[in-house]
């Protein structure tokens, strides 16, 4: 059964352009009756074939895996879309690396798999479903994934239960599709993590940070380091290997607190330069005294909806302001916002704002976003959503 959405008039101009999203608003009436998850063929006013994708209920209604008419969405398609990116991820040289086995495989929308991303630990690939069409074929795609991998990975965690609808009543549970070991040790140039997809936020780790951390390492010397909301602690260690003097790690949740100490404890046993501090970031900021010369802001995304971007850049400025406050004269910042949201622009002012109100003066070294292995897909710039800036404050 092939299910037809037609739309509007004029409403095919994005699809054109190889935008992967049709909106609800867009849609003119829908010939059948798809079930959430299902493939649908998506048609123009004129009765022309422009799309295929999943179907779901709710502001994105179609989530498109195909232009090509005759492309069947079957085994053999998830094998090539899987493969296409395997080669990619070999050829920029982020797997296959002897130091290195963390990287991204499946970035959705970037990698023309909107709703789907893979994480790669070791041997073990992190699975997760952001819609329900690619919940349904989870199987099929860990199929295509053993066959794409050959022998390079044992196990395959899924972990949707909180980043598939609510509503579409599909009862996700986080487990094994295949093998389950217990062995969570990668390594990251050379460096070793911890990675808990079993209860860790995203799939365990923050692998989109890789190359951001690895430039933290060459300004790290000799420097009294803050990494503020250090969750596994990546930028500590990182610090670590790249000689600070001393590196102290903070979040509000003692889980994550627990990770940071074990992460540092696998790469530096008993080596005292490290602590870390389960606290509020904004106490702790307040409390400090200004010893630090190097300081990473990376918060959660403060912005999850746009309604919320106002509040966001506020959220933004009042971070920022105490870091430049507090910062020693010659100090480093790195600051980073993961909202899709908040443009590069926005995050630019909110951060241009606090320099400001702190009468420091300023210099922008770098301007950071997510590394090759989080491709944005030229017709989605919405997957551009890590922005960072390194900043020299005098
Ligand atoms: N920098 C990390 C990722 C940070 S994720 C990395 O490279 O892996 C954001 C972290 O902020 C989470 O671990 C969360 O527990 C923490 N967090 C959220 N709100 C906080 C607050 N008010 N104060 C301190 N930490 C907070």
């Amino acid at each position: 059964m092939t299910y037809r959405v037609i739309l509007k008039r004029g409403k095919e101009e994005s699809l054109k352009r190889f935008h992967p999203w049709v909106f609800s608003g867009a849609i003119a009436r829908i010939e059948g009756e798809p079930e959430e998850g299902e493939v649908v063929d998506v048609f123009t006013a004129q009765n022309e074939f422009i799309a295929k994708g999943h179907w779901q209920i709710g502001s994105i209604a179609v989530r498109v895996l195909s232009f090509k008419a005759e492309e069947a969405i079957d085994s053999e398609f998830w094998k090539r879309r899987l493969a296409t990116a395997y080669a990619m991820r070999q050829s920029i040289g982020v797997a296959g690396r002897a130091d290195n086995n963390t990287y991204r495989l499946i970035h959705g929308e970037g990698d023309n798999l909107p709703g789907l991303v893979i994480d790669i630990y070791a041997r073990t690939a992190v699975m997760q479903a952001h819609s329900a069409g690619m919940h349904l074929v989870r199987k099929e795609i860990a199929d295509a994934l053993n066959e794409v991998m050959k022998g390079s990975i044992d196990n395959i965690y899924y972990k949707s239960e909180t980043t598939l609808p609510f509503k579409a009543d599909l009862f996700p549970e986080n487990g094994f599709l295949q093998g389950g070991s217990h062995d969570n040790v990668a390594m990251e140039y050379g460096l070793k993590f911890h990675i808990d997809w079993l209860k860790g936020q995203k799939t365990g780790f923050f692998v989109d940070q890789r190359e951001n951390r690895s430039l933290l390492e060459h300004y790290a010397k000799g420097r009294s380091v803050l990494n503020m909301f250090c969750y596994t602690g990546g930028f500590s260690v990182y610090a670590m290997r790249g000689g600070a003097q001393l590196v102290h790690s903070v979040d509000s949740s003692a889980k994550a607190i627990d990770l940071t100490n074990k992460n540092i404890e696998l790469n530096f046993p008993e080596d005292t330069r490290h602590e870390a501090f389960a606290e509020d970031a904004f106490k702790y900021l307040d409390r400090m005294g200004d010893q630090y010369d190097l300081i990473i802001l990376d918060p959660p995304a403060f912005a999850k909806h746009r309604d919320a971007l106002r509040n966001a850049l506020q959220g933004y400025r009042k971070l920022n302001v105490k870091a430049f406050e507090k910062i020693k004269p010659g100090g480093i910042l790195f600051t980073f916002s993961c909202s899709q949201a908040v443009s590069k622009e926005n995050f630019r002012t909110a951060v241009f704002t606090a320099a400001a109100m702190s009468g420091r003066s300023v210099r922008i070294l770098h301007q950071l976003t997510q590394p090759a292995d989080h491709p944005v897909n030229i017709y989605h710039p919405e997957g551009e959503y890590l922005k960072g800036l390194v900043l020299y404050v005098e």
